[in-house]
């Protein structure tokens, strides 16, 4: 029985529970929503927006219970014939959703009638059939087929009133009530509510509904409907661009997009502007004065009744991540915002987006396979075929590619640490594609020819090629190819709204941001980015290269210190290289090294291949060389014989960088560089360590400016990534000039925690809510955070002047940012790519 008039709907609001929209009324965005809001300030300009009636979120929540606002005294506050009006959401924020349009409601026999007369038979027939579609598929939740397939409104009748035994509703009052209801309770719909608490909406958050009169878009002259909006979604340059379809309402020309006209003149076809010149120019100026008052660029609903323009409502213009930071940008450089104002309009991982690389258009591409373009951008690395194997490369600092057949969202943190995504199912909303482009992660899915096989750790390509785990591929997320082997990539085209932005933030923010640099490549970018300056120069990635790894190993493998002390003697030149160039091109800034830091086990080969070539370069039995490798082993590498241990066990590893350092220093100054070379020491347990090191360190110091007679400034600090070193930070700091907290390490050695094999049971953990978020990616503020307080406070204490830094991975995470800042830290130091969000970050930190 079709419930309209009886029961609950018979208990009425005290109050109108309702308000008409004018320049005047008290209306609210968290009263009567961010719609509501929009339709007053288009009124406030002047511009012709049929009459609005807004609901407050409370009597849309009275009417979800039952109470129903007196719906005469409603609708005799409009006037028109036939009456018929447009019911629309109105939540709090737009991102938050809400149950979609009805338009028409007031359609009945009599309207029909009347409209036959005046606008004639067709448009007459369609908004009928129309509205009963909509009011049985959307209010009364029939199923839709029999309606879509009826083709006149009497059909359309008979099918409703078969359906639910009852008249099709006559009254305004009736439809109106039973529309209401409907979206009142669909708001409070479970799938719903999950929705918008995934947008970030808070569980009690309310829906505004607006009742608005129709224009009609059909009929006599020139009418229709259509959207324009005023910038490239895309680029957010100023383009006019929507859409236009005559006898329409609604969204009805984006619907019926082969039927529809393009709104600007141009060689694509009819326009609007060539339709109805006059309307156009109406259309310009409504989206400047939009611009200009509601200070945004704005997405606008109109129709033209019978030649005449009426705006129906106007939203914020939907655009992706370049042209939001375009808008922002343009919105401030023309006084329109506050630049404080477009710096918080940004999202800081949105910029991510715009830093993809791509590949070089001169490059070779040998195409292996192709799938969608589910997220752009390109990138190298090293096959990988789970969560696990991603995360241990991205510990090792290597770039990997994460292959699966499909994600779920166990494969999330194997994304997070992986360059990018190539899945052989799923579209361009799978789980991959969407998890990627929101990491601003290079992603190809649907890659069908594909057969992948996580077991035996191959993946097969269409002609039959097989890939291995630890195979090199490029993924181009832009064009949907992948590549074989590694294809040079060109760095990201970051244009002058991101300019813009990253200067106003330097402006703003008072936490440095540095980067995690080690190679000469990640420098340059470092720079193009505007940092503070390094770091943290990881020197252990200087001696993976082929050339220097004998060396190294034959460093390793020596007996005597002065065998050592030769093989060191051939690694000095190469540091020095290494280091002058980075000087002379970080000049002016300063550069943090740190000294050796893993166990130089990993320096070795594992494989019986890789120890028979080392036996053959060290011209030693290959039983020696195994039996070296062997003793060389530790039962827990991160904790052992690495960082400062080694400084201490092995002196003469550190003094050959320190003097790699200083003669660099002096090189760099001597090609007109301004070099101030900061030397820390990792791993950091106690007060001796620093001292011994330290004084080792000043002595080279010493040693380097009488050979060459010049003098120079150097600073030497300590890593803080043992809990120990953040309990004792006072006495270490006696003798340090810089705490940089290690928050890689830091994070697991507080948790107990391998941040190499933590992947395996993250997921469990975070979905258990064991713990909040994965600590190895959003910084844990209530353990790890208070060591940090600790130590800062601690080393503040001992040395007032002692620098506080971030170097770990949470240096590029906003919120960790935001800790620091509030910790009184000097800087952060995050990867390169991070810098700019980081920037951001810190920028808006301070407003
Ligand atoms: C750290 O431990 O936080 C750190 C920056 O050093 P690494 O990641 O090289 O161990
Ligand atoms: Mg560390």
């Amino acid at each position: 029985m079709l419930q309209l008039h009886n029961g609950e709907a018979q208990v009425m609001l005290d109050t109108p529970g309702f308000i008409e929209v004018t320049p005047t009324a008290d209306i609210k965005v968290t009263r009567h929503g961010n719609r509501a809001k929009c339709l007053q300030r288009l009124i406030r300009m002047g511009l012709p927006v049929p009459q609005t009636v807004a609901l407050p979120f409370r009597t849309v929540r009275d009417i979800a219970d039952g109470k129903m606002p007196d719906l005469a005294t409603l609708i005799s506050l409009f006037d028109g014939q036939p009456m018929l009006l447009s019911l629309r959401s109105s939540s709090e924020t737009a991102d938050w959703g809400g149950p979609n349009a009805v338009l028409n409601i007031g359609m009945n026999d009599k309207a029909h009638a009347w409209l036959s007369n005046t606008l004639g038979d067709v448009a007459a027939d369609k908004l009928y059939l129309r509205f009963i579609r909509s009011f049985a598929i959307d209010v009364m939740r029939l199923d839709e087929e029999p309606f879509l397939e009826a083709q006149t409104p009497l059909e359309a009748r008979e099918i409703f009133e078969a359906e639910v035994d009852d008249p099709f509703p006559q009254a305004i009052t009736d439809q109106l009530a039973a529309v209401l209801r409907s979206m009142a309770r669909a708001w409070e719909g479970t799938s719903a509510r999950l929705l918008r608490q995934a947008q970030g909406a808070p569980a009690d958050a309310g829906l505004g509904l607006v009742v608005q009169r129709m224009a009609q878009g059909m009929g006599p002259g020139q009418s229709g409907s259509g959207i324009v909006q005023f910038v490239n979604p895309n680029t957010g340059e100023p383009q006019v661009t929507g859409r236009y379809l005559g006898q329409a309402m609604g969204r009805d020309a984006l619907i019926d997009r082969d039927k529809a006209i393009y709104l600007t003149r141009d060689a694509r076809g009819p326009s609007l502007q060539d339709l109805l010149p006059e309307v156009y120019r109406e259309l310009l100026e409504v989206g400047e004065a939009c611009r200009k008052r509601l200070r945004e660029e704005m997405q606008v609903e109109f129709t033209i009744d019978q030649g005449r323009l009426a705006i129906l409502d106007a939203v914020r213009c939907p655009r992706e991540a370049r042209a939001s930071v375009a808008i922002a940008a343009s919105l401030a450089r023309d006084g329109v915002i506050p630049r404080s104002e477009a710096l918080l309009r940004v999202a800081p991982g949105t910029l991510s987006h715009l830093l993809h690389r791509q590949i070089d258009p001169r490059a070779k591409r040998t195409v292996l396979v192709r799938g969608i373009a589910a997220s752009p951008g390109a990138a190298v690395g090293k096959i990988v075929f789970d969560s696990a194997a991603a995360q241990a490369s991205q510990s090792r600092d290597e770039a990997c590619i994460l292959v699966r057949r499909e994600t779920t969202p166990d494969d999330v943190r194997g994304m997070h640490a992986a360059q990018a995504v190539l899945t052989e199912r799923g579209g361009s909303t799978s789980h991959a594609a969407v998890i990627a482009r929101g990491l601003g992660l290079p992603c190809v899915t649907g890659a069908t020819g594909l057969r992948i096989s996580g077991t035996k750790r191959r993946v097969t390509l269409p002609d039959g090629t097989i890939l291995r785990e630890g195979d090199e591929i490029t993924v181009d997320g832009s064009s949907g190819e992948v590549l074989a082997g590694a294809v040079a990539t060109q760095e990201p085209a970051i244009d002058g709204a991101f300019g813009d932005l990253m200067k106003w933030s330097d402006d703003v923010r008072d936490i440095g941001v540095r980067a995690n640099a080690d190679t000469v490549a990640d420098a340059t970018l470092s720079r193009t980015f505007g940092v503070d300056g390094i770091g943290l120069c990881r020197t252990e990635h200087m001696f993976f290269d082929s050339g220097r790894l004998t060396v190294m190993r034959e460093m390793i493998f020596a007996e005597t210190p002065s065998d050592r002390a030769a093989a060191l003697e051939r690694l000095l030149p190469m540091q020095r290289d290494d280091f002058t160039e980075l000087f002379q091109l970080m000049s002016g800034l300063p550069v943090c090294i740190r000294l050796l830091d893993p166990p130089l086990h990993e320096f070795l080969p594992s494989e019986n291949e890789g120890i028979r070539a080392l036996a053959e370069a060290l011209d030693r039995p290959l039983s020696e060389v195994k039996a070296r490798i062997e003793a060389m082993q530790e039962y827990n590498p991160m904790l052992g014989m690495r960082g400062v241990r080694l400084g201490i066990a092995l002196p003469e590893i550190y003094e050959m960088q320190a003097r790699a350092i200083f003669e660099a220093t002096v090189a760099a100054r001597a090609a007109g560089a301004q070099t101030m070379p900061e030397i820390m020491i990792p791993l950091v347990t106690a007060r001796r360590e620093v001292e011994l090191v330290k004084r080792r360190i000043d002595a080279i110091a010493t040693a380097v400016r009488e050979e060459t007679g010049q003098d120079f400034d150097y600073r030497v600090g300590v890593m803080v990534e043992t809990p120990r070193a953040a309990l004792r930070a006072g006495e270490i700091a006696e003798t340090s000039a810089f705490l940089s907290f290690g928050t890689n390490d830091l994070t697991q050695m507080t948790y107990g925690l391998s941040r190499d094999d933590a992947g395996r049971f993250m997921s469990a953990y975070v979905n258990e809510g064991v713990y909040p978020e994965d600590p190895f990616r959003t910084l844990d503020v209530d353990g790890v955070g208070e060591l940090l307080l600790l130590g800062a406070q601690r080393g503040r204490k001992a040395r007032a002047n002692v620098t506080l830094a971030l170097c770990g991975e949470h240096g590029g995470n906003p919120e960790s940012i935001a800790f620091c800042r509030l910790a009184g830290f000097d800087y952060v130091s995050c990867s390169p790519f991070r810098v700019p969000v980081a920037k951001l970050a810190a920028a808006q930190a301070t407003l």
